[in-house]
Order: structure tokens, then sequence, then C-alpha cells
């Protein structure tokens, strides 16, 4: 019998580090990984899945531009997805395509397991109202903020997201120019993308942080969803502006491919040594 394939799908997809963590786990678990990445186009997400490679597949994972569209895809979702209307991790089983979204696990546990950043009780500030924003929002709402403010550039994003997730926990929205009057926060998460640039570069030259700096405190920690160049504007704003405790989103991409990997195989892998490899 032939190893079960997996694959990342994305678009684009050739920055993915999903591959090489997955082979790292399953290295680390001595299990046969046959792994690799696709570039899959919006347009054709559905026809890979029904006429084409997508039918052999034993599961994917899903990124940036295709969650939404696996959410659509899928026979039956998990209670993270259903509530995010995101998909980033899919199992086949049977003949069934179920859906799942792990990036709020990703989060939470590397906020509060691998950095000690602590959640509950505090004043958050989450920017961004895509897709990310989406997946990490009910679980963050969970740990129980005593408040959790969205802030967006385009505010109508933010009202959708803050109607969907109405009455879970205090919560209210900002545009990105209010935050000035919105006091100070105990923790910060850029869940923007706007540390990329178009092109498909890893970063932006032009790509700014515009925050004041008086939403910061001198306990306050930083969290950027992305990693790498990409993190860069946000975590040096918050540096240059005094954060002792700024993290990048590698963490949250190890814990969240390995919550993946868990769906897949039955197996959890050991994070902590995997991060640091990255790292
Ligand atoms: P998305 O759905 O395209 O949403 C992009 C968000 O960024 C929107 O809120 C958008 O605001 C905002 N934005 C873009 N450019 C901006 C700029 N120049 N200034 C201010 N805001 C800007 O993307 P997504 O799926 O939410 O992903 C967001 C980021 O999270 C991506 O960079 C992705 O790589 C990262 N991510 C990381 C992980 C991980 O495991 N570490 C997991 C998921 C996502 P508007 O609404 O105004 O356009």
């Amino acid at each position: 019998m032939s190893t079960p394939r997996y694959v990342v799908l994305g678009h684009p997809i050739e920055h993915s580090l999903s591959p090489q963590i997955h082979r790292a786990f399953a290295q680390q678990l001595n299990i046969d990984l046959n792994y690799d990445k696709i570039d899959v186009a919006p347009e054709d997400f559905a026809a890979f899945w029904h006429d084409g490679e997508g039918r052999d597949l034993a599961g994917a994972n899903v990124t940036f531009p295709l969650k939404q569209l696996a959410f659509e895809l899928v026979d039956e979702t998990d209670q993270e997805a259903l509530e995010a209307g995101a998909v980033n991790t899919i199992v086949r089983r049977d003949d069934m395509l179920i859906g799942h979204n792990t990036d709020g696990v990703g989060l939470l546990t590397d906020l509060l397991k691998n950095l000690q950043l602590p959640v509950n009780g505090q004043r958050l500030l989450l920017i961004g109202a895509g897709g990310a924003a989406r997946g990490v929002l009910g679980p963050l709402l969970r740990e129980g903020p005593a408040e959790l403010v969205i802030a967006n550039r385009t505010l109508s994003k933010a009202e959708a997201l803050f109607e969907r997730f109405r009455g879970k926990a205090p919560m209210c929205i900002s545009a990105l120019d209010q935050l000035g009057s919105a006091g100070e926060f105990d923790g910060i998460i850029n869940a923007t993308s706007l540390g990329y640039s178009t092109d498909g570069d890893d970063s932006s030259s032009d790509a700014e942080v515009t925050l004041p700096e008086c939403v910061l405190k001198n306990t306050s920690w930083c969290y950027d969803l992305n990693y790498g160049k990409a993190a860069l504007p946000f975590l040096d704003w918050a540096s240059h502006a005094g954060c002792a405790k700024v993290h990048d989103g590698l963490g949250m991409l190890v814990e969240q491919a390995a919550e993946s990997f868990r769906y897949w195989h039955g197996r959890s892998p050991q994070t902590g040594e995997i991060i640091a490899q990255f790292r």
C-alpha cells in the first residue's frame, strides 16, 4: 500500500514552511510521510478536489486565500471551523471531507503554554479582521479577556467580525486611526498582512505601522501572527515604542501544524524542539 499523501494548498505557496515542519514532526515520531505543497488558484480549488489530484489525498492544510473556499467545500466541520467560517485542515474520512480550523489552538498554545503570556482578565487589542482574525477570535474570547477591541483599516470588516462573535465576551471595535483614544492594552495581536507586499515577496519596503504608542504600557506584550520579515514592521514598531515582550508567529505556525498532524496521524509531536529548530 502506498504512503497516504498530504499537501498544503495556497496561492502563492512557494514560501510555505509547512512541508518542512510536517517532515520534522514525522521524523521525530518515526512516521513515513508524503507531504508537499501545491499552488491552487481560488478559481481552480473546487475542481482540484472533485476532478483533480485532491481525489487521492488523505488530507491537506489550506492557507491563504483558500480557507473560506475550503469551508464551503467540506462535508462536515468541527466547532472551531464553523465558528470561523474557515477551514485550514482537511481530513478525508471514508468518502467524506472533514474540515478543522487549528489556527486558534495554535495561537493559544503559543501564547499560554510556550510564551506564558496571560489572556484571562487582560485587555486585548486584535488588529485585523481577515481570515486569520476570524480563526483566532473565538478561542481568544473563550480564555476570558477583560475586554477585546478589534481594530481594522476597513471598519466595516471589524463590524462584521464583531457581529459574528457578539455576546461571547466584552468586545468593541475601533478604526485603526482612532486608537489614540482607546486606552492602554495588556496584549496586542497583529493579525494583518501589512508586512507582505502584493508581489509575493515576504516583506514590503513601504509597510508602515502607524499605531499610537499610548496603546502600550510598560508590561504590555505584542504578538504578530506573521513571522520572518513580514513580522518586522509591527514588531519593530513595538520594540521602538518600548515594549519588552515582542513575539512573532513562528510558534503559532508550528503549533497549528502540530494540531493538524494530530488529526491525521493520531499522535502529537513535541513542538518545542521544532520551534527552536526553525527559529
Ligand atoms: P486576509 O484575510 O487577507 O486579511 C488581511 C488583513 O490585513 C485585513 O484585516 C486587512 O485590512 C489587513 N491589512 C492588509 N494590509 C494592511 C495595511 N497595509 N495596513 C493595515 N491593515 C492591513 O489575511 P489573513 O488570512 O487574515 O492573514 C493575515 C496574516 O496572518 C497573514 O499575513 C498570514 O500569513 C498570517 N497568518 C499566520 C498564521 C500562523 O500560523 N502564524 C496563521 C494564519 C495567518 P482590510 O480589511 O482593511 O483590508
